[in-house]
């Protein structure tokens, strides 16, 4: 992704901070209703690594609606079921085949080829990341907002806009200028992600989530043309190293794994972090709005951290063109009385999913074993189930 020096203007309708994905996507729907805007980065590029590699459906059909979702699909892996495993037993398989949408599956794609997808649409559309700069102090005053910034040399320079976006992720400056709460906590383990070059004994169809009273794992597929066996695993650890080794990946496939031939031959990309589960208090202050890691953040057990971002987004950027438009703005409320409850349901979600599959006492995990591969029998539970992990439930 390339830098744009030209000076920023003075004036702006809109102000995006951050061009991750949710920032690309908010971009985009206002590059194509014709508002103006400026899309700021600190970063003097992209970052060009693997993160989230998981892209559910809703989030395709929200894509499909910017005409790129086509485009995004031929970059990755399908895979049409989500199971659950015990050690070597399978005790759920769902499928996401029986869901209604066009895309009745899972898409495994890294999120820098899916940043590279969503830069390229916001540049058809006449859009630009400008980069590097980065935003200091943001504040509302006399019907707008002043957004101050430094540039890569370090000078100062202030742009006011009509509004402003804050998808500046999760330590957003946006958010906490605004003064709005992060309420949540922070995990007590820490996740370990590694895209690796395995043998595999599941198949390359499926993301498998494995319970183990040591820990949660996620084992999925991700695209292989170019390294072949390519996995991504994600994992808690109670203390992560900050890279994993081939052969702390192989200790905790082998721990948590189906066993049977295990065998991690290079780890491609891994990275450690503390996970939050943390939602805002509030979408909208005044003029200033959150979407994104910005507005939440929760375990990527899901894998839906991305796709909530993208979802919001896509949500929001029509609602404020609508208002620049001359809709009356209390519009935008409805950005947070939608948006809000998605995210405080995914983090409630991924909870119970993590309390789930990390129980110890071997009563309660032979109950759990015995209830999950009895209702998952059950076609409604599975499609329900579906329809949650896909996030169709957002619609
Ligand atoms: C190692 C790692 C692995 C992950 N794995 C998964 C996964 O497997 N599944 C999943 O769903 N999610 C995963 N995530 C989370 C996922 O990457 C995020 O949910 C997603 O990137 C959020 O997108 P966003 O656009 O909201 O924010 P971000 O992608 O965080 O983008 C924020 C942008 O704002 C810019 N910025 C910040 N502050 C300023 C400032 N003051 N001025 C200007 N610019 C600023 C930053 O440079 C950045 O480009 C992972 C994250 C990491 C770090």
């Amino acid at each position: 992704m390339n830098t744009t020096p030209s000076p920023l203007p003075a004036t702006t309708s809109v102000v995006i901070v951050g061009a991750g994905p949710a920032g690309l996507t908010a971009a985009i729907t206002l590059a194509d209703a014709g508002v103006d805007f400026l899309l700021l980065d600190r970063l003097s590029e992209g970052a060009n690594t693997s993160r989230a590699a998981v892209v559910h459906a809703r989030t395709l059909e929200v894509l499909e609606q910017l005409g790129i979702a086509d485009e995004l699909v031929a970059t990755g892996d399908i895979v049409a079921h989500f199971t659950v495993h015990d050690g070597g037993r399978t005790l759920a398989t769902i499928g996401f085949d029986g869901l209604p949408t066009r895309y009745p599956y899972t898409l495994m794609t890294p999120q820098d080829t899916t940043e590279a997808v969503l830069l390229k649409r916001l540049r058809k559309a006449g859009g630009e990341v400008r980069r590097p700069y980065q935003v200091t102090r943001v504040v509302e005053e006399n019907d707008g907002v002043t957004v101050d910034y430094t540039d890569e040399t370090g000078a100062p320079g202030s742009i006011r806009a009509d509004y402003v976006i804050g998808t500046d992720g999760m330590h957003s400056i946006v958010r906490e200028q605004a003064g709005i709460g992060f309420t949540g906590a922070t995990y007590p383990e820490s996740f370990v992600l590694a895209d690796v070059r395995m043998d595999w004994p599941i198949g390359r169809d499926e993301v498998a989530l494995h319970l183990s009273p040591e820990g949660v794992m996620v084992v999925a597929p991700l695209p292989d043309e170019e390294q072949p066996n390519r996995f991504r695993v994600v994992a808690t650890l109670e203390t992560a190293p900050e890279h994993s080794t081939a052969e702390d990946i192989q200790k905790l496939l082998d721990a948590r794994g189906p066993g049977g031939t295990v065998r991690v031959r290079e780890v491609l990309w891994s990275s450690r972090f503390r996970v939050h589960h943390r939602v805002a208090d509030h979408y909208r202050s005044g003029r200033i709005l959150l979407a994104g890691d910005a507005a939440h953040v929760h375990s990527p057990a899901g894998g839906q951290g991305m796709n909530t971002g993208i979802q919001d987004a896509a949500a929001l950027g029509p609602l404020l063109a609508r208002v620049l438009a001359g809709e009356p703005d209390t519009l935008l409320d409805d950005y947070e009385t939608t948006r809000r409850p998605v995210a405080l349901g995914v983090v409630s979600f991924t909870d119970r999913m993590t309390k789930m599959a990390t129980l110890h006492a071997r009563p309660a995990r032979t109950v759990r074993n015995l209830v999950l591969s009895t209702v998952s029998r059950i076609p409604a539970f599975r499609h329900r189930l579906a329809y949650q992990l896909s996030e169709l439930a957002n619609r």
